[in-house]
């Protein structure tokens, strides 16, 4: 494997990831308790540390695990629970960070999931999105860039647990 075309540079991410926390600062410029960012792991993590570094109103921070593709690089649509919140989001404000949204099916299991624990508002931010490609019909709320249907890595995202730490978003290709 190999990295071919780089969709998104360093510093497109970085101008990307000020705008949409800028955006929910401002959305959430009223709220009363402090406003949860739960991180969907391992894609999501280095995303979240950057964003919730230019939040502007009090928050909390709290991870979840889901079980992933294993090495595949097409989505199985079978999705476990392996890693619980800590956290008590019962009348609270949140937002679900997603590394990337491809059919959809990962992000309708764990909202509805998180929705039965009667948050007062739940929203989602992803990093990327594959628009074309959703087999359910679910929109995130907030979403830095769309991509097309390849399959991507870098800023968090992996393939075979390689590649999270490139500062860019790349295609993977075949050697
Ligand atoms: P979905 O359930 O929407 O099909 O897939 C969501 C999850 O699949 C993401 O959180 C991510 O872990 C993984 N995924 C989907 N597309 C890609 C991709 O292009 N690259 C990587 N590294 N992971 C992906």
């Amino acid at each position: 494997m190999k990295i071919g075309d780089i969709l998104i540079t360093p510093e497109q991410i970085e101008t990307r990831v000020k705008a949409l926390a800028a955006e929910i600062s401002r959305d959430y410029q009223t709220v009363e308790q402090p406003l949860i960012f739960v991180g969907m792991l391992k894609g999501a993590f280095i995303f979240m540390a950057d964003l919730v570094r230019h939040i502007t109103v009090p928050t909390q921070m709290d991870f979840l695990i889901l079980s992933s593709y294993g090495d595949a690089t097409k989505s199985s649509g079978v999705v476990r629970m392996l890693y619980d919140l800590q956290v008590d989001i019962v009348n609270r404000d949140v937002i679900l960070v997603e590394d990337i949204v491809d059919t959809g099916l990962t992000l309708h299991y764990i909202s509805r999931e998180l929705e039965l624990r009667s948050p007062k508002t739940l929203k989602i931010c992803s990093l990327l999105s594959k628009d074309e490609c959703r087999k359910i019909d679910i929109e995130p709320d907030y979403v830095g860039f769309s991509v097309p249907d390849r399959f991507v890595v870098g800023y968090g995202l992996d393939y075979a647990q390689q590649y999270r730490n490139l500062p860019y978003i790349g295609v993977l290709e075949e050697d």
